[in-house]
């Protein structure tokens, strides 16, 4: 029996890891795969951004799922103190007393191996297999396992392959610029960003794919008109345009659940909608669509919040969230209804203005389907009107078509 063992900080696992182990499995065919996050490694200081081990364990996991034949082991979770390799394989010795234990490593870690914590034992424990990191640094390698062989006796197998330049140290400047996605299996792609580890923020193409998949196909285009609007009003009114395209994207995310699958997500997030909200879908999903985002893609609060008020409004909104409310209201393929023209103007001149107009249209148009405004949009109105007479700016004209 033969049980291949990968050891690392896996801060995140990467592409080069998944290449690591494939090319060790198929040359060396194990019985079982095992990746064993370090809770402590005693080679390098984690960095600032790290997650707990916990955490490296959880998406070791994930990645071990690409791989077939493999699985995450917590095994130095459970211990205290630096994670040395040859604890684990004292203890992986006594689980597989017959078994060949191969420990996998890349070049850098087989370079170094004489320098960690008791390389006799390790290397009278387990055979060890390595992976080149990089091309060209074949002779190298070579030479390290010679003199391995001739000292300790070790078994080492040198794996050939065409390498994954990658580290994780470059994957985790790459997450927080959108960046890096490929660098990493999908499974942990999508996790880092639920959780937003490392401070990562989705890459757009990614956000939109996810995203529009919980749309019905009609409402795509509308959903591309509100972030291009909300991209450029943003610039407009010196928003963040990440932020303001993020809210864009999500912002009808829950509109095709019909009513009692609204009422499930209120139940599921602790929303208590009002009457006037249990009267229309329109309205919960307003509620519904930033903590359904947040929970999927960790969409932060105040992009919730952009999409929670980006259907009623409410007084003193910010910038963001004036920007999210104008665009959805305005995009592009927006046509056909009075006032239009007016608020496409206004909302590149005035956003008080504009959302004054845009709240009147709001009201005008609810009040004519003879149904009650919600108490929010009332408000609203009210609070951009008062503000519109305190900066001496008059409204802009536009009466409600009979
Ligand atoms: P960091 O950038 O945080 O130092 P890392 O990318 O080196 O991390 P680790 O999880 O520390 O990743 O590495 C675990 C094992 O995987 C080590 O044996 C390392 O040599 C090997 N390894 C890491 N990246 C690659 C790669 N691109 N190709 C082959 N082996 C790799």
């Amino acid at each position: 029996m033969r049980v291949l063992i990968y050891g690392g900080s896996f801060d995140p696992p990467h592409m080069g890891h998944i290449r690591s182990v494939r090319t060790a499995a198929a040359a060396l065919e194990p019985d079982e795969i095992l990746l064993v996050p370090a809770a402590e490694p005693p080679h390098k200081a984690l960095s600032k951004a790290s997650p707990p081990p916990a955490e490296r364990l959880a998406m070791a996991e994930l990645a071990a799922g690409e791989i077939p034949g493999c699985r995450a082991l917590g095994l130095e979770l459970e211990r205290t103190g630096p994670s040395y390799t040859s604890d684990t394989l004292r203890q992986l010795r006594r689980r597989y007393p017959k078994a060949e234990l191969i420990f996998l490593l890349g070049t850098d870690m087989l370079l170094t191996l004489e320098d960690w914590h008791e390389p006799e034992a390790i290397l009278s424990l387990a055979s060890v297999a390595v992976f080149a990191r990089e091309t060209g640094r074949e002779r190298e390698i070579e030479a390290a396992a010679a003199r391995l062989r001739e000292r300790y006796g070790a078994r080492v197998y040198v794996l050939s392959g065409e390498p994954v330049s990658v580290s994780s140290t470059q994957v985790r400047e790459l997450l927080p610029r959108r960046q890096g996605r490929e660098l990493v299996p999908e499974s942990v792609y999508g996790h880092i960003i639920r959780l937003r580890l490392y401070d990562a923020r989705p890459e757009f193409a990614w956000l939109r794919e996810k995203a529009y998949a919980y749309l019905k196909p009609g409402r795509v285009p509308h959903v591309q008109g509100t972030e291009a609007e909300a991209r450029s009003l943003a610039e407009r009114w010196g928003v963040d345009v990440d932020d303001a395209a993020e809210a864009a994207i999500v912002h009808d995310i829950t509109k095709k659940c019909g009513y009692d699958e609204q009422l499930c997500l209120c139940e599921k997030y602790g929303i208590i909608p009002d009457a006037c909200q249990l009267a229309s879908e329109k309205l919960l999903h307003a509620l519904t669509g930033g903590p359904f985002a947040a929970e999927r893609f960790g969409t932060p609060a105040h992009i919730v919040q952009a999409v929670r008020w980006h259907t009623t409004g409410r007084p003193a909104m910010t910038d963001l969230e004036r920007v999210v409310y104008l665009a959805d209201y305005i995009e592009p393929n927006r046509h056909g209804f009075s006032g239009l023209a007016e608020l496409r103007q206004a909302a590149y001149a005035d956003l008080d203005a504009a959302m004054d107009l845009a709240l009147r249209m709001s009201l005008a148009e609810v009040r004519e389907k003879g149904r009650q405004p919600h108490a929010d949009t009332v408000a609203a109105q009210k609070y951009y009107a008062r503000k519109l007479r305190e900066k001496g700016v008059p409204p802009v004209a536009w009466t409600p078509e009979e």
